[in-house]
């Protein structure tokens, strides 16, 4: 099968490596010349574990290729999928679907003989007809179906994601789209990955209704940590017997300083842009939006709050910047709220961070990037964990002990035990516990 990709970003770059390494002829396509450039030259823009292997691999098997010129591939493909971005709109939240339709008419430009255009892309409902719409509009004469199928993966696990989904979930009303789609993910189903056929609405409010529902687990965790942290209960004690509850499970429940990325914050708005103009308000997930703006601006007080006396002239080193761990991303990070807060408040402040580490001073201006997490810790007043990285779990504590100038540690991630970090002196904040507050076993 010869496929187009349209958008050479993380999702775009993720599916059509994984599309070739199914066996298929992949052309992935971007505006951006540099980032196509970069590619051609094995350089990979995101950072992305397994990625960089599995693009050589393919590459070299002549499977996988790179362009700029999206018209020579879309007239060479069967298929064809839309992964550029669909940010959020500055005026109401809503998708920003100008990127999608560009892309879309360009399409329609270039379609040559029976294509199948698959929106990869999220997109709100009724996105499938308004592009089937505008492509019949600019190419009457056009032979082509457009279906919808949402991407699933993780930054940060997407390859593995990718080739082992919970279930690949395709919407289309056309029995010639639906065989297409059937031969593109044939080594999942054989593999005996769930596909779910169903109609095209379907398909694009799934993905939405999947993310809103992960915010409000993150979101409900939270807002139990800071009681948790009132009445001096452990909340990691909580979350794990939770998960034990067959009819809750145990993922997305992990307290921390907030959800951020370039999905949650911008998906849990668009469905409640959607659900307005319907005239059918989201109310849970309005609030869960909002409860998660209010904690990322209320981490700066709480890290604040931790040093007698406050931050102001006091160093800080900053220990992770990106939205998880294992990614170079940092949309939507807690860090760009908590960042500039702590700097307002008069703090100097040191950052590691193992992903971001080169954009540090273009993304966080007044911040001093350090080569790793001890030179950052070094003769500074706490040090404060944003991001989970594992280079963190194993840090030495001794070492992070002998290093600071005074011990405080401020974990948002809860990596550490209060037990053992009480009993090697440190000042130890974490989310969700209290010095009061036992872990149970
Ligand atoms: P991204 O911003 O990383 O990449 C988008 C790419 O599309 C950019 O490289 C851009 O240059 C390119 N592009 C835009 N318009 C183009 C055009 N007309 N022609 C060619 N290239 C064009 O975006 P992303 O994070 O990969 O997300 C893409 C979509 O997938 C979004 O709708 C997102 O919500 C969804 N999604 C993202 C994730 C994730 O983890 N990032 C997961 C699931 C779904």
């Amino acid at each position: 099968m010869r496929i187009a990709m349209i958008g050479t970003g993380y999702v775009g770059l993720i599916t059509g490596a994984c599309f070739a390494r199914f066996g298929h002829r992949v052309t992935c396509v971007d505006r951006d010349g540099e980032r196509i450039a970069a590619l051609r030259h094995a350089r990979v823009p995101i950072f992305e574990p397994g990625l960089t292997a599995l693009i050589e691999t393919n590459v070299a098997a002549d499977r996988l290729a790179f362009s700029t010129n999206l018209e020579g591939a879309v007239a060479e493909a069967e298929a064809v999928f839309i992964a550029v971005g669909t940010p959020r709109s500055r005026i109401d939240g809503a998708a920003d679907l100008s990127d999608l339709h560009a892309a879309a008419r360009e399409i329609a430009a270039a379609i040559a003989h029976y294509t199948l255009v698959v929106t990869k892309s999220t997109v709100p409902v009724g996105t499938h007809r308004e592009v089937e719409n505008r492509m019949h509009a600019l190419r009457p004469d056009a032979d082509f179906d457009v279906a919808s199928n949402p991407e699933f993966l993780r930054e940060g696990s997407a390859v593995d994601d990718f080739t082992h989904p919970d279930r690949v979930v395709c919407g289309t009303r056309s029995a010639r789209a639906e065989s297409v789609l059937r031969e593109i993910y044939r080594p999942l189903f054989l593999n005996e990955t769930p596909m779910l056929f169903t109609t095209p609405e379907n398909a694009e409010l799934i993905k939405y209704a999947t993310n809103c529902f992960l915010a409000t687990r993150i979101t409900f965790i939270n807002e139990l940590a800071d009681l948790c942290e009132a009445v001096d209960a452990d909340v990691q004690v909580c979350a794990r017997s939770l998960g034990m509850d067959g009819r809750i499970g145990p993922k997305f429940l992990h307290a921390g300083p907030g959800y951020g990325g370039s999905c949650f914050p911008k998906d849990t708005r668009a469905l409640v842009a959607t659900a307005r103009s319907e005239g059918v308000p989201l109310r849970v997930v309005e609030a869960v939006i909002a409860s998660n703006d209010d904690r990322k601006r209320r981490m700066a007080d709480k890290i604040a709050a931790a040093l007698a006396g406050g931050v102001q002239d006091r160093t800080l080193a900053i220990l992770g910047l990106t939205f998880k761990p294992n990614t170079d991303d940092v949309r939507e990070a807690p860090s760009l709220d908590i960042v500039p807060r702590l700097l307002e408040m008069g703090a100097r402040l040191r950052a590691y961070d193992p992903g971001c580490l080169d954009r540090i001073p273009e993304l966080f201006p007044g911040v001093t990037p350090c080569k790793d997490a001890y030179s950052a810790i070094e003769g500074a007043d706490a040090a404060v964990i944003l991001t989970e990285w594992n280079e963190f779990r194993a840090l030495d504590l001794h070492e992070v002990r002998r290093r600071l100038r005074t011990p405080v540690l401020v974990d948002l991630r809860d990596i550490f035990d209060p037990g053992r970090l009480a009993e090697l002196g440190f000042e130890y904040t974490s989310v969700g516990r209290t010095a009061r507050s036992p872990a149970g076993t």
